[in-house]
């Protein structure tokens, strides 16, 4: 048996995640935290949706803008960050570039890099460093051994996994001015927070033009930016994924103003052989999908990349190792185990609503 969300049945569940999103629309007021001074009141502000498929998967948005072209510029411009800037796949990308260099040149030669990557590439470095290597960037040969993306279905070798391990490291990365450099034969995978970077440019976007009062921006299911306010008082209302049930959520978070919402989980693409599931989340430490009784980790905070690199960093580490780090970026998370028990941090109890049956919040 195997998994993948980002399947047909999955576009259903986004957009059911939309309806979720779109029935919690209506009220009166209006919140102002976190909307920029340039942007525009949604009081007298239709809202309107949109679905498009960026960054191999899909995104739902709903608007609160006068501009109706916003929704298909956003869908433009992940996709342009993806090709031109952070996917290894993208021949042209300048992560591929990095990649290529490292691979090239013994001890890796420096490629060229817009302030934007080097941005990402320094975020990344730095949650590496905090999480102790949990969440590491350098990962890339051995997610393409997995191939959970590709849909191999095959536990590779363990000869393999060890010997693409022996170069795996953030310490491998130099990011000097304008240029970047990988001294060893391993690769950049940004895969852990490419749609947390999606979600931090959108912001960015929505910043500098300011006409858009409010949106919720959803890329996959797995990163979600809350923006502004809506054209009434109701908070914006996310809604959680369960890891075993497609259909029906595991919860919503009620969320005021700007907010970015990422999660990783053992259900996003995975395969079970004997009994076991392997998926796509490896322990930096080991090679191998992490093993340590925890189904998903949802991460809130106040920039996408973080958060989305803190879910990959947090499931890795498990609870108690978690928190500090959080705490460290001001983000708050939700922890869910395979025997159904979820783990909400202090600031976000008041936010967190569980709606599925046989989960207990602790
Ligand atoms: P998704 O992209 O499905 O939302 P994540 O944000 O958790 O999920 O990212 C998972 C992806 O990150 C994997 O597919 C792989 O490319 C990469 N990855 C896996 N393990 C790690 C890790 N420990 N550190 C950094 N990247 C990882
Ligand atoms: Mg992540």
């Amino acid at each position: 048996m195997s998994g993948m969300r980002h399947s047909l049945k999955t576009v259903c569940v986004l957009c059911a995640c939309a309806l979720l999103v779109c029935a919690c629309t209506s009220g009166a007021g209006a919140n102002k935290d976190n909307t920029s001074d340039t942007a525009v009141s949604g009081d007298d502000m239709t809202s309107y949706d949109d679905v498009g498929f960026a960054m191999g998967t899909v995104v739902n948005q709903t608007i609160y803008s006068t501009d109706k072209n916003i929704a298909a510029e956003i869908v433009d411009l992940l996709t342009t960050i993806e090709k031109q800037r952070i996917s290894w796949r993208e021949e042209d990308s300048e992560v591929a570039a990095i990649n290529r260099n490292a691979l090239a040149v013994r001890g890796g030669a420096p490629t060229e890099i817009s302030q934007e990557t080097k941005g990402y590439l320094q975020t990344a470095l730095e949650i590496a460093a905090d999480s102790n290597g949990a969440f590491d960037p350098t990962m890339g040969q051995l997610t393409q051994l997995w191939d959970f993306d590709g849909g191999s279905e095959v536990v590779p070798d363990a000869s393999r996994i060890s010997s693409l391990l022996a170069d795996v490291g953030y310490a491998h990365v130099h990011v000097e001015g304008d240029s970047a450099t990988l001294a060893e034969s391993s690769s950049i995978d940004l895969g852990a927070m490419g749609k947390g970077i999606g979600c931090d440019e959108v912001e960015s976007y929505f910043d500098a033009k300011g006409d858009v009062a409010g949106a919720l921006v959803n890329i996959g299911g797995s990163s979600v930016l809350t923006y502004g306010k809506k054209s009434t008082d109701e908070p914006w209302k996310v809604a959680v994924l369960n890891p075993r049930d497609e259909v029906d959520y595991l919860g919503a978070l009620t969320l005021k103003g700007t907010n970015h919402v990422s999660s990783s989980g053992d259900y996003e693409r995975y395969f079970e052989l004997d009994g076991k599931r392997y998926h796509h989340i490896l322990d930096p430490a080991t090679g191998y999908p992490v093993d340590n009784g925890l189904m998903s980790v949802t991460v809130v905070g106040r920039h996408g990349a973080q958060c989305d690199a803190l879910s990959t960093a947090c499931f890795v580490l498990g609870w108690e190792q978690s928190l500090e780090l959080l705490a460290r970026y001001d983000a708050e998370a939700i922890f869910v185990t395979t025997d159904k028990q979820v783990q909400v941090t202090d600031g976000l109890k008041d936010s967190f609503q569980l709606l599925a049956d046989g989960y207990t919040v602790l």
